[in-house]
């Protein structure tokens, strides 16, 4: 049975007034039946860790470098954020592909170095609205999957999110079966290539627009182990309802 996951991704926002959300999170989250992650921004991450002290809450980041440590302005090692408190990472998210022109060859050596810090990594996949219109879903989930997942990968170091790009903050979600399409296929590859035991350990998660209002339904989906949200996870009030729903 795989441990249902919410995690949280703060982008680009909060400032340490942000931390009373955490703060609200954690108080209602002493303990929990499912993995909870939130990703702050860096600024945050110490404090972050602080404020969830002993609570369910681990706190990641939402990229790393893949060196330990060197002449690479504005960049953080995973050796740093694991010092800074964080247990876990995003990579390869859509706006990290776009914005910094990350290939799924460059998500692999990142996941590579996150692991051999000891981070959980949340490796992200997804397609473009394009890419679904010309029915090259699965193809382009597949060559991501193989391409950015290193062999070092865990059925506990290694979590997917499968976020197509077009869903992601735009409030438009795929359908059920669409999700479901992509989880099975995911589920099916992660089994092929590294056996049916690690395989079938590995969660999945689905992100692109998850609500308290569609997160049951999302939940409910064959292979679907939780979300990767958000925009809604800015906010307890919003973030605690799509945690019960899981
Ligand atoms: C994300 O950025 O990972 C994400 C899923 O965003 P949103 O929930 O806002 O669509």
């Amino acid at each position: 049975m795989r441990r249902k996951m919410a995690a949280g991704n703060w982008k680009m926002n909060g400032l340490r007034s942000s931390l009373a959300e955490l703060d609200k999170l954690a108080r209602a989250h002493p303990t929990a039946k499912c993995d909870l992650l939130v990703c702050p921004p860096a600024t945050l991450l110490c404090a972050a860790a602080t404020t969830c002290g002993n609570s369910a809450i681990r706190v990641g980041g939402q990229t790393c470098h893949d060196a330990v440590s060197g002449a690479h302005t504005g960049d953080i090692s995973a050796q740093m954020l694991r010092d800074a408190g964080a247990t876990a990472v995003i990579l390869g998210h859509s706006e990290r592909r776009q914005d910094h022109d990350e290939r799924s060859e460059d998500v692999r050596l990142l996941a590579q170095a996150a692991q051999a810090a000891n981070l959980q990594t949340v490796i992200c996949v997804g397609e473009s609205l394009f890419q679904r219109q010309a029915t090259n879903t699965l193809d382009i989930i597949g060559a991501q999957l193989s391409l950015s997942i290193p062999d070092s990968s865990t059925g506990e170091n290694l979590v997917v999110a499968y976020e197509p790009v077009w869903a992601i903050g735009s409030g438009m979600t795929p359908t059920p079966d669409q999700i479901g399409e992509v989880h099975d296929f995911m589920r099916a590859r992660l089994e092929q290539r590294f056996g049916y035991g690690v395989g079938k350990s590995v969660r999945l998660l689905y992100g692109g627009s998850v609500k308290p209002a569609n997160a049951a339904e999302i939940f409910a989906i064959s292979n679907v182990d939780g979300a990767l949200v958000g925009g809604a996870s800015l906010k307890a009030e919003d973030f605690s309802p799509i945690i019960a729903a899981l």
